[in-house]
């Protein structure tokens, strides 16, 4: 049996090995996404499941992993007949699963790195002459795994003060100044045309989600998965090619570009109009706390997503934008039609051009953005190759990525982006729905580049508790995977 956990909506992966398991012979149960804890484990129990297997893409979906493997350990049934949890997804890995997963079940917990590996795996576990060598061999693994995380010198640490002092100070005054976008507010787009959007696809990622390795267009000619890769690319166009004429998705976004400036330090206040007296919300920012070198006798900052913002108190007027886009709308009824005809190869790869559409969307509405709507950049004039390798100037940073590694803030940015009037909505761990979906802020300062928080201090979950008013709990929980 196969889920993806409660709060989140990651399903190709999971999909994927629902068909190699199945091609396999192994019978599999899938059922579906956003699965709550207690529903796994009633299906688990009437199918009689011989192993379930959690999926999950975002990182508060980690958390839900673990509570799965706690509930199956409360649970004679489960912990009985020590039926084994697979885990796999995006940010799980085997040493979070070592960590933090399995010591809280006592059956096998083993982690699947991709969909061709999930055959071995529960071959090894439902054969009885491999079954108790394989389980030995990952347990001693993911012991020594565990002995090395509790070994590990933690990554030195300055002061969350110290590291504010050797923050990114930008120039707002000099070679670049803050430009007032064109409109101040927000615009939405309806039904946007899905061949424009077509024409930006970055089709690099698209074979990642088929397992296939190497960079576009080379690896259509590659020794070894060339044919696989000139196949699904072949397939992925043609497929592209029927859903645009037949209007089988529709792709949504909105767009908001609003006043906005730094405050303590590292958060940014948006403010609703020019008038900069009402704050829309505000952004409260995760900075750097790692040690950095001195390069040429000069420090590297300690970088927030502030920094590119100028701060209120310069009295330097700046702006941020934010958006939301997506391509899945409607994909549902055709996925429908595809597996009720058992095709799920084409399920699967709607859902994967969905996918690429709404990256695609946030790459072209950047653009848009750049050139007409902020139009800092008016002139531009970049091929789809200079697009995707971010030969332009600002960035997009996107919540849950390493520079803003926090989700809660999607609550924020889709209320007052009005976001369900585009049909689009965040899930309780903050997921984007329909998953076809890409959020973030635009930056303009052309010295904004994107970066890793990493490490943070308690020093730091202790502020941003205080700045935000909630319980540093819940900071540590939003932020476990930097604390
Ligand atoms: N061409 C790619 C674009 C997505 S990946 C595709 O089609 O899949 C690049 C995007 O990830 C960026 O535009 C940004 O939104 C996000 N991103 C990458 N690194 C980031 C970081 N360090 N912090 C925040 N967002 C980041």
């Amino acid at each position: 049996m196969i889920a993806t956990v409660k709060g989140d909506v990651h399903d190709i992966g999971k999909n994927i090995v629902t068909v190699v398991l199945q091609c396999n012979n192994f019978e599999v149960v899938n059922m579906g996404v956003m699965v709550p804890c207690s529903e796994i484990l009633a299906k688990a129990k009437a199918e009689n499941a011989d192993i379930i297997g959690l999926s999950g893409l975002i990182t508060p979906s980690l958390e839900e992993m673990a509570y799965v493997a706690k509930e199956m350990q409360r649970d004679p049934h489960f912990r009985m007949l020590k039926i084994p949890l697979l885990i796999g997804g995006a940010t799980t890995s085997r040493a979070h699963t070592a960590v933090k997963i399995a010591p809280n079940y006592e059956g096998p917990v083993v982690y699947v790195p991709d969909a061709s590996r999930s055959v071995s795996v529960a071959q090894s576990l439902l054969t009885p002459e491999q079954r108790d060598q394989y389980l030995q061999d990952i347990a001693s693994d993911y012991e020594r795994i565990r002995e090395q995380h509790a070994n590990k010198k933690a990554t030195p640490l300055i002061s969350l003060a110290a590291a504010r002092a050797n923050k990114m100070k930008l120039d707002f005054t000099g070679q670049y100044a803050p430009l007032k976008p064109k409109f101040i507010g927000r615009r939405v787009f309806k039904n946007y045309d899905l061949a424009t959007l077509a024409q930006y696809i970055d089709w690099g990622p698209f074979f990642q989600t088929w397992d296939l390795a190497g960079p576009f267009p080379a690896i259509l000619k590659d020794e070894v998965v060339g044919d696989a890769a000139s196949k699904v690319y072949e397939e992925g166009q043609a497929l592209l090619k029927k859903l645009i004429e037949g209007r089988w998705l529709t792709a949504n976004g909105a767009v908001m570009l609003l006043p906005a400036n730094t405050v303590n330090d590292d958060d940014i206040e948006i403010y609703t109009d020019d008038t900069r007296t009402q704050v829309a919300f505000t952004y409260y920012g995760a900075r750097q706390q790692t040690e950095k070198p001195v390069i040429d006798g000069v420090a590297r900052p300690n970088q927030c997503l502030a920094d590119f913002i100028a701060p209120k108190s310069s009295g330097i007027a700046d702006y941020i934008g934010l958006f939301a886009v997506t391509a899945g709308i409607g994909i549902e009824k055709h996925e429908k039609r595809f597996e009720d005809a058992h095709d799920d190869y084409s399920s699967i790869m709607l859902k994967s051009l969905a996918d690429r559409l709404a990256e695609a969307f946030a790459e072209h509405l950047h653009e848009r953005v750049r050139k007409e709507f902020w139009g800092y950049a008016a002139d531009e004039s970049l091929s789809n190759e200079q697009l995707i390798k971010e030969a332009y100037a600002g960035i997009r940073p996107a919540p849950g990525y390493p520079a803003c590694p926090e989700h809660t803030v999607k609550a924020d940015m889709f209320r007052l982006m009005q976001c369900d009037e585009i049909g689009m909505t965040v899930t309780e761990s903050f997921a984007m729905f329909p998953g076809a979906s890409v959020s973030g802020f635009y930056f303009a300062h052309p010295e904004s580049k994107y970066f890793n928080v990493g490490k943070i201090g308690d020093d730091q979950a202790e502020d941003m508790a205080k700045r935000r008013s909630v319980a540093k709990e819940d900071i540590e929980r939003w932020l476990a995977p930097n604390l």
